[in-house]
């Protein structure tokens, strides 16, 4: 089946937006619709029909499992409730160590935390995490730190391995949101000494709804403790309710497609980033690019404020972007400002671009 998609809105717009949620590759739909078609049971059922749903969850955790190389699948509604999951429910004793251009999804949580107990690094002015302060809060034995892999607004990449390889050192567990980074980089969690995994099906083509916080056995045991909700047989006692079948099947294809296609999705989005921000040097020759060595998935940039021209208004006839991250809309990037890059004469996009994000998409001729 030819799964190629084009990368329009029903408006005719241009989607620029996949960091926010992409669209859902048909191939992953169909997968779905073979599971609803199958008109199966409960998978917490003992019947035949339930067993059967049971049968494919089990599958679609067999495919997450080997891709990121760890024992344990919780199924979440998305990458939220695994943020969660991960920050709230190790309540050892120890400070929480995050950092301040985390996801909303994790930094919240994280002021539950006493704030004698809660430790939010810094990061330079390209966005890397404080090393040396991170270092420090690991020799003191923190019960958790939580450091997302690429950031959602920038793009750029935390030395996971370093840190993860600290954590092993020290003993300390280790959570990280991949939200950005699952299907298109690889992830060992044994390897890279990361003991709980946020990943989204939404963001590598896959459906809305569906995430999974992927744990190592020393995570499991820790998180199991204390639980944050309560209800029937809960997922390794840790998420009750009923696992959406089709949406678990989904999310595994969309994994398996995006690992499939991860090295010719990589080129090719590089060539598309390379292709606008050239594109849109042309026009804007002091353009800033926010963050260096980002993640050509993600491209974020400032662009002085235009006289008697709506930077935003022109772009949105063409584009559908973002300013920063969705679960920020309107208000001001804590993400910038802890680079700190001063925006306040500048109009700032967010741009992200797919696997179906072609060099026309990113042609600006015509619009200024
Ligand atoms: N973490 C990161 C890095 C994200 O980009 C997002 C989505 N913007 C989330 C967490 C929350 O994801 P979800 O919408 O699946 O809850």
């Amino acid at each position: 089946m030819e799964n190629k998609i084009d990368n329009n809105t029903p408006s005719s717009l241009i989607y620029l937006d996949s960091a926010a949620t992409s669209f859902c590759d048909p191939l992953v739909l169909k997968s779905m619709n073979a599971v609803y078609e199958k008109k199966l049971g409960n998978p917490r059922s003992s019947h035949s029909s339930g067993q059967e749903a049971l049968s494919l969850i089990i599958k679609a955790e067999e495919t997450l499992k080997n891709y990121v190389n760890e024992e344990y699948v919780i199924w979440t509604s998305g990458a939220t409730e695994a943020n969660n999951i991960a920050i709230l429910c190790p309540t050892c004793a120890g400070k929480l160590v995050t950092c301040k251009t985390e996801h909303k999804s994790v930094l919240l949580p994280c002021q539950h935390t006493p704030q004698e107990n809660l430790v939010c690094i810094g990061v330079d002015e390209h966005g890397y995490i404080d090393m040396k302060s991170l270092e420090k809060e690991i020799h003191q034995n923190p019960r958790l730190i939580s450091i997302m892999f690429v950031n959602n607004e920038t793009g750029i990449r935390q030395p996971i391995s370093k840190i993860g390889e600290l954590c092993q050192k020290h003993n300390v567990l280790f959570h990280v949101d991949a939200t950005s980074a699952f299907g298109k980089l690889p992830i060992d969690m044994k390897a890279m000494g990361i003991d709980m995994l946020t990943i989204a099906g939404h963001k590598i083509y896959g459906p809305q709804g569906i995430g999974a916080l992927i744990l190592s056995e020393k995570a499991l045991q820790v998180i199991q403790k204390k639980p944050l909700m309560f209800g029937g047989v809960p997922q390794h006692g840790i998420r009750p309710g009923t696992a959406p079948t089709a949406l678990c099947v989904g999310f595994a294809k969309a994994a398996e497609l995006a690992h499939a296609r991860m090295d010719n999705d990589y080129q090719h989005i590089c060539k598309v980033q390379n292709t606008f921000l050239n594109n849109l040097k042309k026009i804007f020759p002091t353009i800033q690019k926010n963050g260096t060595d980002n993640w050509p998935y993600i491209l974020n940039v400032s662009i002085p404020k235009q006289e008697k021209l709506n930077l935003a208004e022109l772009l949105s006839k063409k584009f559908v972007f973002s300013s920063g991250s969705a679960c920020s809309t309107g208000k001001p990037s804590h993400v910038l400002s802890s680079m700190n890059i001063d925006t306040t004469d500048c109009e700032t996009f967010r741009f992200s671009f797919g696997r179906y994000t072609t060099l026309d998409d990113v042609d600006l001729s015509g619009l200024f």
